[in-house]
């Protein structure tokens, strides 16, 4: 396991911290693709030479670094479980669902009257996501979007899911914004079954709300701590009872069983991250 930072830069704010950069060979605004409005990340691992100088400035300017856990395959291949995510986003806005700038998108897809108003746990989808048209997935086979971390696949995907046999899952329609037509490329992986409660929390933080709901702050470091039991006769997609997430976002994790994560690997599919799951 090592440790991946996803560091985010905005070229007009951060200009002082793109100095220091460069200093260390690197420049967020050289490559890739743009993120959100002028934003831009790079990633790096706590293993390269440059990190803890690198550390010591995003100390300094505050800027937002998001830490995640990165495993090796034998890691995740010797796991009966695994959390997923996708480490794909689509450029600009075509990674929000739409419309993206007010909550209207929360009332066209979601069931937003349980959702807390101090925590943001409770949010339930009822209808297709709306997205702004047909993704680029340069050769991804899956993508996320933000605020949800819904996973969506190419269709492709969906037929190989269903010929071997994985269970858990819908392919959903994902709606063109505008013309309200299913996209044709892609689909939603919709996950239709829920865990018990079964997390063992002794290594996670608790979000701090006045409300008093339970909901964890992403783990960067080691793994997630799940009862055995609680997987008896799951299908291969489940989605966690617990809520986790920072601020107002609050999200259910998605984890799949070792036989998914198996394929994923055969059909060489690339688009999701695994983090592997402790059974106790
Ligand atoms: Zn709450």
């Amino acid at each position: 396991m090592k440790v991946i930072h996803r560091v985010s830069i905005s070229k007009s704010q951060d200009k002082k911290v793109l100095k220091k950069l460069a200093k260390l060979g690197i420049d967020p605004f050289a490559e890739g693709g743009r993120v959100f409005s002028n934003m831009r990340y790079f990633d790096i691992s706590e293993d390269e030479p440059v990190w803890p100088q690198v550390s010591k400035i995003i100390e300094k300017s505050k800027i937002l670094d998001i830490p995640r856990a990165e495993f090796k395959s034998e890691e995740i291949l010797s796991s009966e479980w695994v959390r997923i995510y996708p480490n794909y986003f689509v450029g600009e806005d075509y990674s929000f669902p739409e419309p993206y700038l007010d909550d209207s998108w929360k009332k066209l897809s979601f069931d937003y009257k349980n959702e807390c108003p101090k925590c943001g746990i409770g949010l339930h989808q009822k209808a297709p996501i709306h997205l702004k048209g047909e993704p680029n997935m340069k050769n991804n086979d899956f993508m996320g979007i933000f605020w949800t971390y819904d996973i969506f696949a190419r269709n492709e995907v969906f037929e190989v899911l269903l010929k071997k046999g994985i269970t858990g899952f819908e392919p959903y329609p994902a709606i063109h914004y505008e013309r309200k037509e299913p996209l044709t490329t892609i689909k939603q992986l919709k996950v239709t079954s829920e865990l018990v409660p079964g997390i063992i929390d002794d290594n996670l933080t608790r979000g701090s709300h006045s409300c008093g709901h339970i909901k964890y702050l992403g783990l960067t470091r080691g793994m997630y701590k799940f009862s055995r039991n609680i997987f008896k006769d799951m299908p291969d997609f489940v989605k966690t009872s617990e809520w986790f997430g920072s601020g107002h976002l609050a999200i259910q994790s998605i984890l799949a069983s070792l036989k998914f994560v198996r394929l994923y690997y055969e059909k060489n599919w690339k688009g999701l991250s695994f983090a592997p799951i402790q059974l106790v």
